[in-house]
């Protein structure tokens, strides 16, 4: 048998319906593998481990009470640091929240705590969500666990390095514009982002509230499909969310987006991506090339979309409401807004507030803001287009493989691109998933992870894990 923490979310649930554990010695053994590897990759900003311990034994009691556990029942999750668990840590990475502890659960640790689920702690990542690489948070960096000179992505990196690590069974990130398909390709797990509004936000430190989803990194498609299922539905608490209706073709077509394929993307990237086509066009799959031609504006729309929503939803971090930072305005009030925000705040951060404040400030609205809000419909349109004749599209998520530290942060333009192929379906609303192109046990020595990308229509998260299960089970 695989080691315990090796075990997917299935494994768990079967392993503990059969005693061949208990739902605290996992627990446990979770901790162990954290306290020696953790250190080197910095996965985890904070543990629980207490809490975890009494979570683990109110399952050992369900299963000794003989009562039949939910699918998440007794597995350990980690949960990205801008999402709401009460009463442990939620920094988002960043200086001026160090220190507060979460007044409630967000809805999705709400979903999992009635499920049994366990809580091992709460994962680094950029501050307040804004990076690519997870070199933007506060409390240093994540490493990459296939490689420690390189960055997990970002910027869920805690998230997905965890799961890549075996610190965690599973864990949950945030995508606003490729935060969890992107560090998941560059740590060789599966990411999920949903369709906006299929998950509910209620908790969720908001970085731009019109694009942010909360999903879940697996190890598997299968398992991605059973937190997924846990965490979505309609809640009362954010109006933006909608029951899913689950959809699921019968027969899918896939469609491949000549603009993602142009060039620009490293060789093994697009090897990866075709042997992925190769074995699905081998299992009966159709294919079909298709247009969306609005794509290379999709960068640009949302560095004006993104930064306005960041401007206003950045607004309440005032050192006073949350957490203070010592010795950091004493004169006044005004004194201390400047100041709290001056030394709590991250250079990244600082730049897309201000230039938030800027699109949206009179006289630059319309030439800014409303001008993206129109170009962000062609790109819907442009997705719409492509639903006539295709079912779901694949392309590469990112344009690279991990890259190393320190390699993109002097060039914020460039440390952008990493999510050029991720952000057109944040931009629509709609769900993608991102898969190892090769499972980490097929990884030569210094092979780097790849992953592919797979964009549903609206509600059809269904026709991803579908695609994806039939191409795992090949892998
Ligand atoms: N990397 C992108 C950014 O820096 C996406 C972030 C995210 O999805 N939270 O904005």
């Amino acid at each position: 048998m695989e080691a315990l923490h090796e075990l997917t979310i299935k494994k768990v649930h079967e392993g503990l319906m059969q005693k061949k554990f208990s739902a605290l010695e996992l627990a446990q053994a979770f901790f162990v593998r954290i306290k020696a590897k953790d250190k080197e990759i910095h996965a985890y900003l904070s543990l629980a481990e207490e809490s975890a311990a009494r979570e683990a034994e109110a399952v050992d009691l369900m299963i000794a009470g003989g009562k039949e556990i939910p699918a998440l029942a007794g597995v350990p999750l980690a949960i990205k640091d801008v999402i709401l668990i009460k009463g442990l840590p939620a920094t988002a990475a960043s200086k001026i929240l160090e220190g507060y502890r979460a007044a409630y659960d967000a809805t999705v640790i709400k979903n999992l705590k009635s499920e049994h689920a366990i809580f091992l702690g709460k994962t680094n990542m950029d501050e307040f969500a804004m990076g690519s690489s997870t070199e933007n948070s506060a409390f240093g960096p994540t490493r990459n666990p296939h490689d420690l000179e390189r960055v997990p992505g970002g910027s869920s990196g805690g998230s997905a390095a965890a799961v890549a690590a075996h610190m965690a069974v599973a864990s949950l990130g945030s995508d606003t514009g490729g935060s969890i398909r992107q560090p998941a390709a560059l740590c060789g797990v599966v990411g999920l982002k949903p369709t906006y509004g299929a998950v509910s936000r209620s908790g969720l430190i908001a970085m731009s509230s019109s694009l942010d989803q909360i999903g879940p990194f697996t190890k598997t498609v299968e398992d991605a499909e059973i937190l997924f299922n846990a965490i979505k539905g309609r809640d009362p608490l954010d109006a933006t969310s909608q029951e899913s209706v689950n959809k699921n073709l019968s027969e899918l077509r896939i469609g491949l987006p000549e603009e993602y394929f142009v060039g620009g993307a490293d060789p093994e990237v697009i090897r990866g991506v075709e042997g992925v086509i190769e074995r699905l066009k081998s299992l009966g799959i159709k294919f079909k090339t298709v247009s969306l031609p609005h794509t290379k504006y999709a960068l640009s729309t949302y560095y004006i979309v993104m930064p306005a929503e960041v401007s206003s939803n950045l607004a309440r971090f005032d050192g006073i409401r949350y957490a203070r930072i010592p010795n950091a305005g004493k004169e006044n009030l005004q004194e201390l807004y400047l100041k709290q925000k001056g030394a709590g705040f991250g250079p990244e951060t600082k730049r897309r507030a201000i230039l938030g404040t800027f699109v949206l400030s009179s006289g630059y609205y319309d030439a800014y803001y409303e001008k993206a809000q129109k170009v962000r419909r062609l790109i819907s349109n442009d997705f719409e287009a492509a639903w006539k004749d295709v079912d779901v599209i694949l392309a590469p998520t990112t344009p690279t493989t991990a890259f190393k530290l320190g390699e993109k942060t002097s060039d914020p333009l460039s440390m952008y691109l990493s999510d050029v192929f991720t952000i057109p379906a944040n931009l629509a609303g709609l769900p993608g998933i991102s898969i190892p192109t090769k499972s980490a046990r097929n990884l030569k020595p210094k092979e780097l992870p790849v992953g592919f990308q797979l964009i549903g229509k609206k509600w059809h998260e269904a026709d991803l894990l579908r695609i994806g299960q039939l191409y795992e089970r090949t892998n």
